[in-house]
């Protein structure tokens, strides 16, 4: 009999995971098997579980294997898969980094090298996790890394706790960052310190940010936020309305603002607020509010006659995981970057994880499926 894996299968909002098992597939030439450490629960995990995010009506099909800020190791290889996209020996039993999304390489975006804007990345989602190959998430003993994926080998300095966040979070707001184009000195402000907030305020520190101010009303949050280069704070249990924290950002910026903003709340009440908080010549970095359909009111004149910009962010590019698990290990003993995962689970325990997370306290719950 062929051999199996377990996986906590997504079956619609408002039904609990269920615990399945599939044939483990074997790897096409190209392609590798990884055997999940762990596998955190995002952010954009809790608003397809809480309804906000209709998969079903967003073209992907149930029962679906979920979970995509994961981290593991080699279980098998496939034929002609011998190195990193470094160049390092890989083997069976290695522990790698690598994107969870799969650019085509042949579509016009992909021709244009912007990898992260492929049209059909995400295809290994637009399968049922009852097809083949079946593990096609993080939610379970196993993923499929497809055909011609780069992937990382990790030093042994970066534990699976630090390396799990830097596929999505971590490296999301990296190549925010980046792209953004932050410069030494400038005022950095971070609407949101879960998993991708306190992480943006470590990578805006080490890229010269000359302040990182932080939006948030939890004390737990606030205080890791702090730990990764926060050094100011806006407290929304003092600062209860948007006009307040607006005028307090401004107090503490010269009446400038922030030359890059970064909306990492994931709802559209925040957008207007967001984009005055963000100074003359500044960015608005969007990248929390994946819910489509939802609407954000906001002047567009403030965007115009202060010459702002907006950048949307999906997903990025090979090299920016690299560049983060880079500057990762040049800062082990700068920032707790094994404190984000805050709570692990068992697999058969996804469904309180969940709700856990959901209620603001656990930063980021990791799922165990092996
Ligand atoms: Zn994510
Ligand atoms: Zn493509």
């Amino acid at each position: 009999m062929a051999e199996t894996g377990r996986m906590a299968v997504f079956h619609g909002t408002g039904k609990p995971f269920e615990i399945r098992e599939y044939p483990v597939p074997e790897p096409e030439p190209g392609a590798a098997l990884i055997k999940i450490a762990l596998a955190n629960v995002c952010g954009s995990d809790l608003h397809y579980w809480r309804g906000e995010q209709d998969y079903a009506r967003m073209g992907r099909p149930l029962p679906l294997n979920t979970g995509h800020e994961h981290v593991g190791t080699i279980a098998k290889l496939g034929e002609g898969v011998t190195t990193d996209a470094a160049g390092r020996r890989l083997q069976v039993g290695d522990r790698v980094a690598y994107r969870y999304f799969f650019p085509c390489g042949r579509c016009k975006a992909c021709l244009a090298r912007h990898f992260k804007s492929c049209p059909v990345r995400q295809a290994n989602w637009l399968v049922s996790c009852e097809q083949w190959p079946h593990f096609q998430g993080g939610f379970g003993q196993y993923f499929y890394l497809r055909p011609n994926h780069a992937m990382f080998l990790l030093p042994p300095e970066i534990t699976d706790e630090m390396a799990a966040g830097a596929n999505c979070a971590y490296t999301q707001v990296y190549a925010g960052l980046d792209i953004a184009g932050l410069k030494a000195g400038q005022t950095v402000v971070v609407q949101g310190a879960g998993g991708l907030g306190v992480y943006a305020c470590a990578v805006a520190r080490e890229m010269g940010a000359g302040r990182v101010i932080v939006i948030d009303g939890i004390d737990e949050r606030l205080e890791l936020a702090r730990q990764f280069g926060a050094d100011t704070f806006v407290d929304l249990r003092e600062f209860t309305t948007p006009e307040a924290r607006v005028k307090r950002v401004k107090e503490l910026t010269d009446n400038w603002g922030g030359d890059v903003v970064l909306e990492l709340v994931g709802h559209p009440g925040v957008v207007d607020e967001g984009l005055r908080m963000t100074a003359p010549e500044g960015t608005y970095l969007e990248i929390g509010n994946i819910n489509v359909g939802w609407k954000a009111e906001f002047d567009p004149s403030w965007i115009i006659f202060g010459n702002r910009r907006i950048i949307g962010l999906a997903h990025y590019e090979a090299e920016h995981l690299r560049g983060a698990l880079d500057l990762m290990l040049r800062t082990l003993t700068k920032y707790p970057w094994h404190k984000v995962v805050s709570h692990k689970y068992p697999l058969e325990e996804i469904n309180r994880a969940f709700a856990e997370q959901d209620k603001g306290h656990v930063t980021r719950a990791a799922i165990m499926p092996n």
